[in-house]
C-alpha cells in the first residue's frame, strides 16, 4: 500500500517547519512518517545543518540535478532554487510511508498534477502584523529579506483556496493538534482502512451473502 502524500505550505514565518519538527518529534516512533528533505541554493541559517534540514548546493549543482531529472518538483522562491529529491519520496511512498513536504505553492501545483491522491495542507497566520512580528524575532534574515518576505507572503496566501486544508497557527499546541488531526483521520479514510486493514474486513464479512434488505 503506497503511503500518502502530504504538502504543506505557508508564507515564510507562518510556523510550518516548526509544526513539522513538533510533529515529528511527538511520533518519532512513528516509521510510517517521512519528513522529505529538499535541497537549496540558499546558504544554511545560524542553527541549520547541511542533510537536516535541506540539502545545501551550489546553483552548478542543483542544475545539474535538474538536467539528470532528479527532481520531482522544483522552484524559484526568493531568487532561490529548492526542489524535492524524486527517487527518496518515491521510495518512501512505496514503503508505505507519509511523506511530508515542505513546499511552497508552486511546487505544490507540480505535485497534485503528478499525485492526484495528495492531502495539501496550508498553514496561514492569524495576522500581517503577527507575521512581521515572527519574522522580526526569528532574527535570521536581514531587514531587507524580511520586507521582500512580507511582500511575497500575500502573494503565498493568496493561494490558499488550492489547498484541502488550512490551519491558523494561532496558539502553536493547538495548531499542532489540528495538524495531527487531519493526518490521524485520513489514516482512517475508507479506501486507506479497506487496504491496510483487508484482514480484519475480510473476516468481518465471512460467508456473507449480500440478502435484499
Ligand atoms: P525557507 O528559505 O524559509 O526555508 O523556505 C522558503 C520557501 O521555500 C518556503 O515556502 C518553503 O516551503 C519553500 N520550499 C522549501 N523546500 C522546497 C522545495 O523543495 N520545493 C519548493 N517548491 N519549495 C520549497
Amino acid at each position: 500500500m503506497k503511503g500518502t502524500l502530504y504538502i504543506i505550505s505557508s508564507p515564510s514565518g507562518a510556523g510550518k517547519s516548526s509544526l513539522l519538527k513538533a510533529l515529528f518529534e511527538q511520533h518519532n516512533n512513528d516509521n510510517s512518517m517521512y519528513l522529505s528533505v529538499s535541497h537549496t541554493t540558499r546558504p544554511p541559517r545560524p542553527g541549520e545543518v547541511d542533510h537536516v534540514h535541506y540539502h545545501f548546493v551550489s546553483v552548478d549543482e542543483f542544475k545539474n540535478l535538474i538536467n539528470r531529472n532528479a527532481f520531482y518538483e522544483w522552484a524559484q522562491v526568493f531568487d532561490k532554487y529548492y526542489g524535492t529529491s524524486k527517487e527518496l519520496v518515491q521510495q518512501a511512498l512505496n514503503n508505505g510511508q507519509d511523506v511530508f513536504l515542505d513546499i511552497d505553492w508552486q511546487g505544490a501545483r507540480q505535485m497534485r498534477k503528478m499525485e492526484p491522491e495528495a492531502k495539501s495542507i496550508f498553514i496561514l497566520p492569524p495576522s500581517l502584523e503577527e507575521l512581521h512580528n515572527r519574522l522580526v524575532k526569528r532574527a535570521q534574515d536581514s531587514e531587507e529579506v524580511i520586507a521582500n518576505r512580507m511582500n511575497k507572503a500575500q502573494r503565498e496566501i493568496s493561494h490558499y483556496n488550492e489547498y484541502d486544508y488550512c490551519l491558523i497557527n494561532d496558539n502553536f499546541e493547538k495548531a499542532l493538534n489540528d495538524l495531527w488531526c487531519i493526518i490521524n483521520a485520513n489514516r482512517h479514510s475508507r479506501t486507506i482502512i479497506e487496504n491496510n486493514e483487508k484482514a480484519i474486513l475480510d473476516n468481518l464479512l465471512a460467508n456473507y451473502t449480500e440478502q435484499n434488505n
